[in-house]
């Protein structure tokens, strides 16, 4: 463990110095050796001698001579991300066209145009790693992703780079420490995590926390010292017949303890409120063995099955991923176990060749020979990045945002009718996997048949799962879409209709006004319209005719102004601002207008007679006598909801334009239909007792009710036809009256 916090002071000797380089410069030809072929040492040499004579009065910050980092991070892409030659002079050569007197042409003369191309694109991430401010930080991201669509080896190259960085931050000024450190896990560590290479991503994580979180850091690296001995005694007391056994079944095989990092073990400790002793899991137990090919997942499971002879598996932790691959390629099953004393006990079984790929990840995969690139899972993932980096008009941060949350996400796969594989993020929707398919099925996407059966356009989806998308042509994409899926690339294609969308809108706002002021003999001059957005406080003309069109902004109040040749202005002597000394005071002046406007249509519903169409909404269901409001949306007209409903804040705060007071009237021949939980202890009556004051004392329609109960605990789900608040707070009142009930609670959703 690292704990020398003083630096001591670098002394230059030559003779040293030298002996170190040529050291390091043969640890890379051995790395190397399996990979070269003719011809390869001697370009391998040329780059070395190429970029040391660069370099050559060139130090660290540490004092070292500087052609130790190149030399360093041309070892790290071999022996750890699994890199071959090309990328191995690449890396030697990273930091010369941007920090030395040679050209990308001097590269290009001397070991190809592919050398040169990936050299380029390191040499612009270096460029572009300079500004700090969010959105740039956003932008960057985004052209180092477009850098990885191109070739690949460019953003492994940058992370071994990084990550020597990383190990070497200590001579840093602190300032530089924090920066590097959080660039590091905002940007490297989600891309290395998503291109397989896990243990450089764990490695990069402590490393940066080492530096954002020196406190917490050591702390748990000392606790972690201190526990040691008590855990090497557990881990081998485990493992002890699990290797007996497996050598008597005649395998070749690796079975060790690995402690999990201190970042992940103080990631538990905050998500879950725990002391570092609370934390149970702080190692697993990997195996490894050697088998071929054909027989390698009959013997993980014969693995398993050998582990759960001595152990008690958790079903609910058991995670297959030889069946399905992750799309980053990793392999491997994972189960959970019962360990001596009662302590879960997390056991990762994989094959050498598995191993390979969880170590190497990408790189294990990419085969740089022509021909034979086939179409894999990460293929289709770099192809979906290329698609959202094309939509170039989307919002930056925004997509950013979205594409992070992708980026560490768990993934699931299903299938569609034809029985291809799409791999979305967990929690994705019907709608995610319609714009997976294609941004025109997804915007009309009206609902799915997930394994046959109808479900609306927000059903979360499983992995296994076969959908078949239903479409209409006269969908439109809405706001509450944007709360239905979690993928970016729906996201970001929902964002640009309906900016299309109230663009349109727009257009008609731009019409009504126009005509307003050709009724009072005025140009649409820009002047004009300047003036006018000035007193309506808007920023933006497309903001500004939606706002007229969506009634937002009444046109009558161009009474204000008076005409002066072709120019609208507003008197100083004006009756509405003159008492107001600022556009603060303005403003209200105009909301209050649009209130009393608002009041002035306050809609009472629920009437016989349907003279306003309306529609309920879905996430809270409203019943009359509860609070709600009115929201005017572009597809579906009013749509009422609860003001406790959940999407309410978010709502109010965006569209507070388009709110409208409602209030319900009274009216006993509508019912409504009303889900509630109930929770109770199980008795033989209590059905028949719920059931009877519902219908029987209340005379209540019941629609759906489903009981389940276990260990002596009952939990239902009844739907009836309530007619308003008060009925359903009687019948809630009367059923906590019940004995035994321990707890009634409404449904968000029927
Ligand atoms: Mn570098």
């Amino acid at each position: 463990m690292d704990t020398a916090q003083v630096k001591k002071p670098y002394v230059p000797n030559e003779e040293l110095e030298k002996k170190e380089i040529i050291r390091q410069y043969r640890a890379l030809l051995r790395a190397l050796k399996t990979k070269l072929k003719k011809g390869d040492k001697e370009l391998v040499r040329r780059a070395f001698e190429m970029a040391a004579e660069a370099h050559r009065d060139m130090r660290r910050k540490s004092g070292e001579p500087y052609i130790l980092h190149p030399l360093a991070v041309a070892l790290i892409t071999v022996e750890e991300i699994g890199l071959g030659v090309t990328s191995a002079i690449c890396a030697l050569l990273h930091d010369t066209v941007e920090d030395t007197e040679i050209t990308l042409e001097d590269i290009e003369r001397e070991f190809g145009s592919q050398c040169a191309r990936i050299i380029d694109g390191l040499t612009k991430m270096s460029n572009i790693e300079e500004s700090s401010n969010t959105s740039q930080q956003a932008e960057n991201f985004r052209k180092i992703l477009l850098t990885l669509a191109e070739d690949p080896r460019v953003i492994l190259i940058k992370l071994a780079d990084r990550l020597h960085n990383m190990r070497t931050l200590d001579s840093m000024s602190r300032e530089k420490q924090l920066k590097i450190a959080s660039e590091t896990t905002f940007i490297y560590a989600p891309l290395a995590h998503r291109l397989g290479l896990y243990n450089i991503k764990l490695e990069m994580e402590d490393l940066a926390m080492k530096y954002t979180e020196p406190e917490a850091y050591f702390t748990i690296a000392r606790k972690l010292q201190e526990t040691r001995r008590e855990r090497t005694r557990y881990i081998n007391e485990f493992i002890k017949p699990i290797r007996e056994r497996l050598q008597q079944e005649g395998f070749d095989f690796e079975i060790f303890g690995r402690p999990k990092t201190i970042h992940s073990i103080w990631q538990k400790m905050r998500k879950k409120g725990v002391s570092f002793e609370e934390v149970y899991d702080l190692f697993a137990i990997r195996i490894i063995f050697n088998s071929p090919p054909e027989r390698e997942k009959a013997d993980c499971w014969r693995v398993y099955s050998i582990i759960t002879d001595f152990y008690m598996p958790n079903t609910e932790r058991l995670r297959d991923w030889i069946s399905n691959p992750k799309s980053n390629g990793y392999e491997a099953l994972h189960i959970t176990v019962m360990g001596p004393g009662g302590r879960w006990v997390e056991v990762q079984i994989r094959s050498r060749r598995m191993n390979e790929i969880a170590e190497k990840g990408l790189a294990a995969h990419w085969k740089y020979k022509e021909g034979t690139s086939t179409e894999n899972r990460f293929d289709q993932w770099l192809q979906q990045i290329r698609e959202l980096l094309s939509r170039s008009d989307s919002n930056t941060l925004d997509f950013l945002q979205d594409f992070k949350l992708n980026l560490f996400s768990e993934e699931i796969y299903v299938y569609t009718p034809k029985g291809d594989v799409k791999v979305l993020p967990a929690g994705a929707t019907a709608l995610d996997f319609a714009f997976a398919i294609h941004t025109d099925i997804g915007a009309r996407c009206i609902g799915a048949k997930v394994n046959y059966k109808l479900v609306p356009i927000s059903h979360k989806l499983h992995s296994g799962d076969q959908v078949e998308i239903i479409t209409s042509q006269k969908q439109k994409p809405t706001e509450d879409w944007l709360n239905y899926v979690v993928t970016a690339k729906a996201k970001s294609a929902i964002k640009d209709a309906l900016k299309e969308e109230k663009r349109q809108v727009a257009m008609e706002g731009k019409a009504m006004l126009e005509k307003k002021l050709d009724s009072m003999g005025v140009p649409a001059s820009t002047a004009n319209l300047n003036e006018l957005m000035q007193y309506f406080h808007q920023t933006s003309l497309i903001d500004f005719y939606y706002q007229i069109a969506v009634k937002a902004i009444d046109l009558k109040e161009l009474k204000h102004f008076v005409v002066n040749g072709d120019k609208l202005e507003l008197p100083r002597t004006n009756p509405s601002p003159t008492n107001n000394l600022s556009g603060k005071d303005i403003s209200l002046e105009t909301s209050k207008n649009t209130h009393r406007k608002n009041e002035a249509e306050l809609i009472i519903f629920g009437e016989s007679s349907d003279k306003i169409a309306y529609k309920l909404a879905n996430c809270c269901k409203p019943i009359p006598g509860d609070d709600v409001f009115g929201i005017i949306t572009a597809n579906e007209g009013l749509k009422i909801h609860r003001t406790n409903c959940p999407n309410a804040p978010q709502l109010l705060a965006n569209y507070a334009h388009r709110i409208v007071k409602t209030k319900w009237a009274k009216n006993k021949e509508i019912s409504f239909l009303t889900g509630l939980r109930i929770v109770g202890i199980d008795d033989v009556g209590v059905i028949h007792k719920i059931t009877n004051v519902i219908s029987g004392e209340m005379k209540i329609n019941i629609s759906a009710l489903s009981i389940e109960s276990q260990g002596g605990i009952f939990e239902g789900i009844i739907k009836v036809y309530i007619h308003d608040k008060e009925e359903l707070d009687e019948l809630v009142e009367r059923l906590t009256k019940l004995d035994g009930i321990e707890s009634i609670t409404r449904l968000e959703n029927a």
